[in-house]
């Protein structure tokens, strides 16, 4: 398909006009912060790996990352410790269960399977080099702003919110020190990777992300190398495996396209050399991924024929 200027705008005008305002799903509610997000709120964006942009409704509508966050800070860390490692201490498979489950990490004797469950998640920020805390939040600030191509803030509003409710986040993290499976200090874990989630992005700036996915870690906006060549494979598997939590299978059959979403409202989809594909909308399913979301993202891969399992 030709992905000029104006296709890539009616792509994106067609895909809002079709779902923006279809109803279901329900904003999460087990954090306080993304209760009274308004729900009517949807927008959604296109960056083409060679850096053309097209958006329509609330893509610029800044919204808490969540755990879209996983994926940068597993490829923060996938850089530093290699990918033999990364997947022997965390894993790249799906767990099946939701991305707080701790019986998921029961049942496999405290390996939590997947960077992008919350297990996974801490236990890879547990793995960056730094020398404190403060230095393991700069790592993933940088890596956050290096990927969407635009520097990214802490909303103290979602980490008040999420600090002082993450309970259960906490006793994961402590589980996962229990099976010697957490490689820094567990509650600084558990901190820095509250504060990951707690940065607000938009959808222009994840589909920038999952541009530089597609692009095989260049960014098309700022023309940076953001992530080893060579690893971005992994980090595409991962997010096939896992990135919609416990439908990544559904997606991978009915969309076919590696893709995470997070419970603020975001979803992203890298389409490998070709673009990245984001929306925001911030009522969820049952699994936790947005409704809309999901909507116009697949309505766009469908389009222009984006599914990798139909290349011959
Ligand atoms: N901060 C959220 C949590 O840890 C992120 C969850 C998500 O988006 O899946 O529960």
């Amino acid at each position: 398909m030709n992905l000029d200027q104006s296709n890539l705008q009616k792509l994106v005008d067609d895909a809002h006009a079709r779902h923006s305002k279809t109803s279901g799903g329900a904003n999460a509610s087990y954090i306080p912060y993304l209760a009274q997000v308004p729900s009517h709120l949807a927008g959604v964006a296109i960056v083409t790996v060679d850096g053309k942009v097209a958006f329509a409704g609330d893509a610029d509508y800044p919204f808490a990352i969540e755990s879209i966050s996983k994926v940068c800070t597993l490829a923060a860390a996938i850089d530093q410790v290699g990918s033999a490692s990364l997947r022997h201490k965390i894993g790249a498979d799906p767990t099946g269960l939701p991305f707080n489950s701790v019986i998921a990490l029961e049942l496999h004797k405290g390996k939590p399977l997947s960077p992008l469950v919350n297990a996974g998640a801490m236990a890879t920020v547990s793995l960056l080099q730094a020398k404190d805390t403060e230095a393991r939040w700069q790592a993933i600030v940088d890596i956050q702003s290096a990927l969407v191509g635009s520097p990214v803030k802490l909303s103290d509003d979602v980490n008040r919110s999420e600090q002082d409710t993450n309970f259960h986040n906490r006793g994961i993290a402590w589980l996962l020190y229990a099976a010697n499976a957490m490689y820094c200090d567990p509650m600084e874990a558990c901190d820095v990777y509250t504060r990951q989630c707690s940065t607000l992005v938009t959808a222009t700036q994840l589909a920038t992300m999952a541009a530089t996915l597609a692009g095989r870690g260049h960014n098309p906006v700022t023309g940076k190398q953001v992530v080893k060549a060579e690893h971005v494979r992994h980090i595409l598997a991962e997010m096939t495996m896992e990135g919609l939590y416990e439908h990544s299978g559904d997606w991978a059959y009915n969309v076919g396209l590696p893709g995470k979403s997070g419970v603020g409202g975001g979803l992203l989809a890298v389409v490998p050399g070709v673009m990245g594909i984001a929306a925001f909308s911030p009522p969820l399913d049952v699994a936790g991924n947005s409704v809309r979301g999901q909507l116009m993202v697949a309505d766009i891969a469908r389009a222009v024929g984006a599914n990798i399992y139909d290349k011959q």
